[in-house]
């Protein structure tokens, strides 16, 4: 009887998609946005003026001189170039590191001192400044506790709070002892609370199943669990990649070393985060197999304000900032060059006293400095990143796409520090930043 009844209301739910769950009526209203310019992320060009009638949350249609229904909204956005909300598709929203601590030490911490509920209330509130930075979908992978991402996703999708869309995947999988180095055998089980640890082939698709079960919507494993010294066996990634399938999750892995990426993509996982150490050999590999690079980057204005804070003492000189952005540039240039796919994501997890959204975004002028074209930047964080989470109303500006919008003061071609200058954002239809 109580399933009939939840089958029921789900049922409603599903008819009515303009009712959110916790029962605000969001009234598809019309809207029309006028774009003096509009990136195309489907082709990586600039399109001269464009309308983009939204309704709802969706988008209708784009076109030019669109004519403006009776009763639509129109937001004036013909000084500005507007684009999809940018997607980062890795933070780590419910961690944040004072640079002078480390990984262990800041995590146990987290774990034992912070707790899940504080973790995800702080979480929220730097979700939001992704969304203020025209930031408006993320991919959070792990370092949340345990599953204090997927509340805090519940919690946005309610309208509960502002922030951006939300791929989660719970606790990653990993080999024994999570990131922790240096955690003593008998406290073993603190690792546990912050990362899933696999034991065997059996255990890798019970972990998926579990974490699909309590929320997770993206599955992360560690290849190797660095600076740990433990791999995840190709037979316990190819089971997790297997069971992910099953249950239609993409599976991304954390990978530093050219070891541990060739072992994952030989595993069939859709993306690498990191790969720092990818050999040109293994970059084609990926290309040919289809598998992401997802490349997690601090710039040069990151760096410093990371250093100020860090050591405060020795401030760092001109050659110790050109050496580091110089093996940034060059490990970035080689991956362009392989033609791999790539998603943008920042892995700001460091605390830089500025709204984290704001610095995650700088990984973008990452990129820009080691020579990529704005376009492709722009498609690393819209199309690139949609096509990878499965999602084809994503990261995209046309008809049945989410009213995923933002816009920025400049041309970014041009300047690309127009991108820091963010006139409007709009998420699923509602605006956040800009004429309301
Ligand atoms: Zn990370």
């Amino acid at each position: 009887m109580k399933c009939v009844k939840i089958a029921l209301i789900f049922a409603m739910l599903w008819a009515m998609p303009a009712l959110s769950i916790n029962g605000q009526t969001t009234a598809a209203e019309i809207t029309v946005i006028r774009a003096g310019r509009l990136f195309d992320s489907e082709n990586g060009v600039f399109l001269p003026a464009r309308d983009i009638v939204i309704k709802g949350n969706t988008i209708e249609s784009v076109g030019e001189n669109l004519p403006v229904p009776k009763g639509a909204r129109v937001v004036d956005l013909r000084r500005y170039t507007v684009m999809p909300g940018l997607i980062d598709a890795h933070v780590h929203l419910l961690y944040l590191e004072n640079p002078s601590g480390g990984l262990t030490a800041e995590g146990v911490k987290a774990i034992t001192m912070e707790g899940t509920p504080l973790r995800a209330l702080r979480g929220a509130a730097r979700a939001r400044t992704f969304l203020l930075a025209g930031i408006t979908t993320v991919r959070d992978l792990g370092n949340s506790g345990r599953f204090g991402d997927v509340a805090v996703r519940l919690a946005i999708n309610e309208g509960s709070l502002d922030g951006p869309r939300m791929y989660v995947s719970g606790p990653g999988l990993s080999a024994e002892g999570g990131q922790f180095p240096g955690l003593q055998y008998n406290y073993r089980g603190i690792a546990e609370e912050e990362y899933r640890i696999v034991r065997g082939v059996e255990d890798a698709r019970i972990a998926v199943r579990e974490n699909v079960t309590y929320g997770a919507n993206v599955i992360k494993i560690y290849s190797s669990a660095s600076p740990n010294p433990g791999f995840l066996s190709i037979e316990e990634m190819r089971a997790i990649v297997e069971e992910a399938r099953l249950l239609s999750v993409k599976v991304t892995a954390h990978a530093t070393s050219d070891i541990a990426i060739k072992r994952a993509v030989e595993a069939g996982v859709d993306s690498i985060e990191h790969g720092y150490r990818a050999e040109d050999a293994t970059l084609t590999l990926m290309k040919e197999r289809g598998v992401a690079l997802v490349p997690t980057y601090l710039d040069s204005v990151n760096i410093k304000r990371l250093y100020a804070i860090a050591r405060p003492a020795r401030p760092l000189t001109e050659q110790e900032l050109s050496a580091s952005l110089k093996q940034r540039y060059e490990r970035l240039q080689r991956a362009m060059k392989s033609g791999v796919t790539m998603v943008a994501g920042s892995d700001n997890y460091i605390d830089l006293k500025v709204p984290q959204g704001e610095a995650a975004k700088r990984v973008l002028f990452t990129y820009h400095d080691a020579g990529m074209e704005t376009a492709q930047i722009l498609q690393s964080a819209t199309i690139n990143a949609a096509r990878l989470f499965g999602e084809p109303r994503l990261g995209v500006i046309k008809t049945g796409a989410f009213a995923d919008i933002i816009a920025v003061d400049g041309d970014p071609v041009k300047d690309f520090d127009a991108l820091e200058r963010i006139k409007f954002v709009m998420k699923d239809g509602k605006i956040y930043v800009g004429q309301p």
